[in-house]
């Protein structure tokens, strides 16, 4: 399925331009341009959906690249696996092929914010997601490096909108798309900076992408700057891990994807994770040298979830920070110090590794190093990821802005899905905040914007308690099934037959009575907080912490031995039972968001010259340039006063 180069031949799912002035031009519904997080995402979703689909990325061996940690997941980032998982996507499975460490984060803390993460190896990522897009139907790979867009001239009745109409490659020759959708990551005007060294890189080895890059700015594109940055690669057998604290994977593995029920490897075969500590030497070196060190010195924003040593020393002065020791794979010798994302020059790097406990003799393999982008506004772009200004055109990954690898995919999934529903002009699938951290994400960026590389957290979700991880099939999956076309028969039946047992369980827990002489025996301790002779329902003795399935159904077999021969579903009815007070309340809040979500501003409106309301300039400046879509996104934009939103609510009650 690779095409190096089109002939008609070679490629049988592109048709070909009917301009007799270039009669073999390739004609694609949907064109993905970068094989990265998003970008494979975005390629799979829009093939699932139905779409002929081009992946065009500069090489095909660096398509599902992990850039930087040898890790996915984690806490909020595991929340959107989940989710992309839900609608079909691809890396929750892949990394249950390719994970060497499972571990779920915040266990002490409830289910609702568990952190699904795993140490992953990179090599077998990759294998594995070359393998999956190498053979997804209607999707066909090639290599090439974008340079510009093809658009149509303004039409009218759009307002004056141009549409992308296919793109330019490096070489001249042309792609026709009906849709197209932009995942570049760092590669924007990318350069590398190690020390005071700065060339033009999109990533390490990589060349950047300028063309590309000034065809968005000519268009009127807001472009900003990020910076990220990466630690350096350490030989694992330079490293006296003994005299370190050893992390060990958890036991059962949780997969990732609703679909597998275990993953590749048994815990006992996974590899170990391992934590040391940075100590005022650390803090000297990079002190003494900040001279030596660009990066730092840019005004630029970083990542501050995921800051360099340097930013940490700067903004923690006299603190010991702590450096996780990951193994970047199953038979690789290099280990990732989690935690030095360092752009000091080469050698000033060595001489901080040594002074940390367990790497006086680590022997550096390769530096770590700094990139900074461009990256576009991502309030230039609509709740369904394609821009305000061409019509067509989509943004997902980095490129919004954002970081992460998670971040990325669930942009890519959105994006390809929308993409390919906007060549059948069907309408757009847009999740609300209400219904998933893909929502939140996405609402965040085009709502509020963003000046540093945006991360997913569970802090950012309102409604924490009802987007769980563990039903984000239950929330996404059905709409994914009947609105976009994008989740398979397999996984539909799968999630069906989960929510007619959760349902099913959850009714006969509510059915069975406990005496109080039967529920003190499981759960002693309650009998002090409660009366003596209550009864209780079952569902409410599955809540304590105590109680699970399996002790439940040793006190009454029939009819609850059977919801534990799954343990997926077994663990679902204990979270389910866990919050089901909790979940009635919040159903009035998330109803209240819904009502004003419902309430669709006019697509076209000129906030500018709009008559008939009182806004502020500042307020019609502000929905100008983010055109939220409903009143609920409007009274989330900063400075969009609550009597603004009186008044356009008025507007749109007297105009629908
Ligand atoms: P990428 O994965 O970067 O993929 C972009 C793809 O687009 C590539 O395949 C590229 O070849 C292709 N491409 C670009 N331009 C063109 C063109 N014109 N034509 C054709 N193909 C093109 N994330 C974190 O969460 N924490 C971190 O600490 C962190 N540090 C990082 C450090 C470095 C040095 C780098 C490079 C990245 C780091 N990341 C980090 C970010 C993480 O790698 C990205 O968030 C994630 O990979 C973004 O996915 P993406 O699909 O948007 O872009």
């Amino acid at each position: 399925r690779v095409a190096a180069s089109f002939t008609k031949q070679q490629v049988s799912l592109a048709w070909f331009s009917g301009d007799s002035a270039a009669p073999w031009t390739p004609h694609f519904e949907v064109v993905v341009i970068g094989g990265g997080h998003a970008g494979t995402e975005a390629a799979a979703a829009a093939a699932r959906c139905g779409s002929r689909t081009l992946l065009l990325t500069h090489r095909v061996d660096t398509i599902g690249q992990m850039s930087c940690n040898p890790s996915f997941g984690g806490i909020g980032k595991g929340h959107l696996m989940r989710e992309v998982d839900a609608l079909d996507g691809l890396c929750s499975r892949i990394c249950d092929q390719s994970g060497v460490h499972y571990k779920v984060l915040n266990r002490r803390k409830g289910p609702a914010v568990w952190g699904l993460r795993a140490q992953i190896d990179r090599k077998l990522y990759k294998q594995n997601m070359q393998k999956e897009i190498l053979n997804t139907q209607l999707l066909t790979v090639q290599e090439g490096a974008v340079e510009n867009l093809i658009l149509t001239e303004p039409e009218p009745e759009h307002t004056g909108k141009c549409r992308v109409s296919g793109v330019v490659l490096a070489d001249g020759s042309k792609i026709y798309a009906d849709s197209v959708i932009l995942t570049t990551g760092t590669f924007l005007r990318g350069m590398i900076v190690i020390g005071l060294e700065m060339y033009p890189a999109g990533r390490l080895g990589d060349k950047p992408s300028i063309g590309l890059a000034q065809t968005l700015e000519k268009l009127g594109f807001v472009v900003g700057r990020l910076k990220t940055g990466t630690p350096p690669r350490i030989a694992k057998e330079s490293i006296n891990f003994s005299i370190l604290n050893k992390q060990t994977p958890d036991n059962p593995s949780i997969p990732f994807s609703f679909i597998n029920e275990t993953v590749w490897i048994k815990p006992e075969d996974q590899l170990p994770c391992y934590l040391t500590h940075t100590n005022p030497r650390v803090d000297e070196i990079v002190l003494e040298n900040l001279h030596l060190n660009s990066h730092v010195k840019e005004t630029t924003r970083g990542p501050r979830y995921c800051p360099s040593i340097e930013s940490k020393v700067l903004r923690f002065p006299n603190r010991v920070h702590q450096v996780w020791l990951e193994p970047e794979g199953m038979d690789s010798d290099l280990i990732y110090p989690q935690g030095l994302s360092v752009t000091l020059p080469v050698e000033l790097q060595e001489k901080m590794i040594t002074c940390i406990r367990g790497l006086e003799k680590a022997k550096m393999i390769h530096p770590g190093y700094g990139v900074q982008y461009d990256y576009l506004d991502p309030r230039q772009i609509t709740p369904s990821l394609e821009t305000h200004l061409v019509q067509r055109l989509f943004f997902a990954g980095q490129i919004n802005g954002t970081t992460g690898y998670e971040e990325a995919a669930a942009q890519g999934v959105i994006a390809g899905i929308n993409a390919s529903l906007r060549v059948r002009s069907k309408p757009p699938f847009v999740i609300s905040r209400t219904e998933g951290y893909i929502g939140v994400l996405i609402d965040d960026l085009t709502t509020l914007g963003t000046n540093e590389p945006y991360r997913m957290f569970t802090s950012r979700a309102e409604f924490r308690l009802s987007l769980r991880p563990d039903n984000a099939d239950s929330r996404l999956t059905f709409r994914g099934y009947r609105e976009a076309g994008c989740v398979s028969q397999q996984r539909y039946e799968r999630a069906s037959w989960m929510k007619s047992s959760l349902e099913e369980g959850i009714s006969v827990l509510k059915s069975i009575e406990f005496s109080s002489s039967k529920w003190k025996k499981l759960i002693p301790e309650a009998s002090i907080s409660m009366g003596k002779s209550v009864h209780l329902r079952a569902l409410d003795v599955l809540k304590y912490e105590e109680v699970d399935m399996e002790l439940l159904a040793r006190a009454v077999p029939e009819p609850l031995k059977k919801y534990t021969k799954c343990r997926e579903l077994a663990e679902r009815l204990k979270i389910e039972a866990t919050y089901e007070s909790v979940l009635f309340h919040q159903q009035q809040e998330i109803k209240d968001i819904q009502r004003d979500e419902a309430l669709q501003l006019p697509k076209d409106l000129d906030y500018l010259t709009l008559k008939d309301v009182s806004l502020s300039f500042e307020v019609r400046e502000k929905l100008h340039f983010s055109r939220p879509q409903t009143i609920g996104a409007a009274s989330r934009i900063p400075g969009v006063t609550p009597a603004a939103i009186i008044n356009l609510l008025r507007y749109v009650k007297t105009t629908q």
